[in-house]
């Protein structure tokens, strides 16, 4: 089968680390059309738009041109499927014949096709061999490394109930401590201490988990400057603490969407409850130290 998808693929990318990351699957245009055929189904029932569903979220071309319509391509489904009759498409080299170069994610909230190519593309131009994010459901494969400096971690509980959790008697209280150093590039930032507050109940132990697995891949603070000319200081990354343990508003408790806001910004940066127990080790509220 003739692809029409075959531009110059850059054969420095590591196709085979991204396939990896991402536990993609090669499709054949006849499992494409007949997935998007299923999820438009599947999506009129719950009216949902899903009309560019057969186009790549990336460059928003068509995944396989004229999927949806070409005879041309229903003649070659119709062969696919006598193929897949004779089940020769079990054999490798007959797969092969009719790859077009699209993928769908291994673990997406939904199905997710994108054409192989440039989704190389974008992880190489997102500059990290690390991650790569979904554009679709914004799902992280692999692991978002920040730029922290080394630093220390602590945390141990406290008799203190925090307002609005008045049932737990005590809190977890965290400490960071990142010291005065100088970047890879030579450039010198003044270090920060900084103290933050959880209720220590089943959630702010789950928070507390994820906090310490961010600490590891370095995404607590970053090194930046407020103007020019300024010295380089470390500020708070994208993870929000509650650095007093009263007075509501951002940085303090009662607040009740805390959880829920903590979360969504932790998901953001790859860490997800779910990882807990198998990739991020579950932390003892009562004490911890971690050194990065
Ligand atoms: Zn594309
Ligand atoms: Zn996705």
């Amino acid at each position: 089968m003739e692809s029409t998808f075959v531009r110059g693929i850059d054969s420095a990318i590591p196709l085979s680390r991204l396939g990896q990351l991402t536990q993609w699957k090669e499709v054949t245009a006849l499992e494409l059309k007949l997935a998007i055929l299923c999820e438009k189904a599947a999506s009129q029932e719950k009216e949902i738009d899903s009309d560019n569903m057969s186009n790549c979220p990336i460059c928003l071309l068509e995944l396989y041109e004229g999927l949806m319509q070409s005879e041309r391509l229903d003649f070659e489904i119709q062969q696919q499927m006598i193929l897949i009759q004779l089940k020769d498409l079990e054999r490798e080299e007959f797969r092969d014949d009719f790859m077009i170069n699209v993928v769908k994610l291994g673990n997406c909230n939904g199905m997710h096709f994108f054409h192989k190519e440039c989704l190389e593309k974008q992880y190489k131009a997102s500059g990290s061999d690390h991650y790569l994010k979904c554009t679709v459901c914004s799902q992280i494969y692999g692991k978002i490394i920040g730029t922290m400096p080394s630093g220390r971690m602590t945390w141990s509980t406290l008799r203190m109930s925090l307002p609005g959790f008045e049932s737990c008697q005590k809190a977890i209280v965290i400490n960071y401590d990142i010291p005065n150093g100088k970047l890879p590039t030579g450039v010198e930032f003044i270090g920060t201490q900084k103290t933050a507050y959880l209720p220590d109940n089943k959630e702010g132990q789950v928070i507390l988990s994820l906090f310490a697995e961010a600490f590891r891949r370095r995404l607590i603070f970053k090194v930046d400057t407020y103007a020019a000319g300024q010295q380089n200081q470390i500020f708070w990354g994208t993870i929000n603490h509650k650095t007093s343990p009263i007075g509501g508003s951002q940085y303090g408790y009662p607040d009740s969407t805390y959880f829920s806001k903590v979360k969504d910004q932790l998901a953001a940066n790859g860490l997800t409850v779910d990882l807990i127990g198998t990739e991020i080790k579950q932390a003892q509220s009562q004490a911890g130290d971690i050194y990065t």
